[in-house]
């Protein structure tokens, strides 16, 4: 799988304020965009750090996938994502390596990316975000 980079780090929170203030002070650079995706249950904010980003999640329903997993786990590291060159081929040779997807096709995430998640069953416990930038 042919990789550019990590495009952002995904950090679950529970009060998206508080988190971008702390990430304000310790980046010493602003949050650049603030984007609820409802599709996700969630509501995002962005800082840059050199090429990836930093991408606060906090939930908007106790049932969405950030909901969930902050009841479970609590705040922390929620998802790792790899820039791909052609995420829909990158998809198909995940699934024919035996990686099981939790998006069978790419679909539209925060910021201007088309993503797709694998699952963490099938990658050591880590959720890992494919993505591309839409077209
Ligand atoms: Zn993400």
């Amino acid at each position: 799988m042919k990789t550019a980079y990590i495009e952002h780090i995904g950090i679950a929170v529970e009060n998206l304020d508080k988190a971008i203030e702390f990430y304000t002070n310790l980046l010493g650079t602003e949050c650049y965009k603030i984007e609820e995706v409802e599709d996700q249950k969630v509501k995002t904010a962005f800082f840059m750090v050199g090429q990836t980003k930093i991408e606060l999640l906090a939930s908007t329903d106790p049932e969405g996938p950030v909901g969930r997993f902050l009841s479970r786990k609590g705040e922390g590291i929620h998802h790792i994502a790899f820039a791909v060159d052609d995420i829909a081929e990158r998809l198909v040779d995940a699934a024919a390596s035996g990686i099981n997807l939790i998006d069978t096709r790419p679909r539209k995430g925060a910021d201007g990316l088309n993503i797709a998640f694998l699952h963490p069953g099938s990658t050591g416990g880590v959720l890992i975000e494919l993505c591309e930038p839409q077209k």
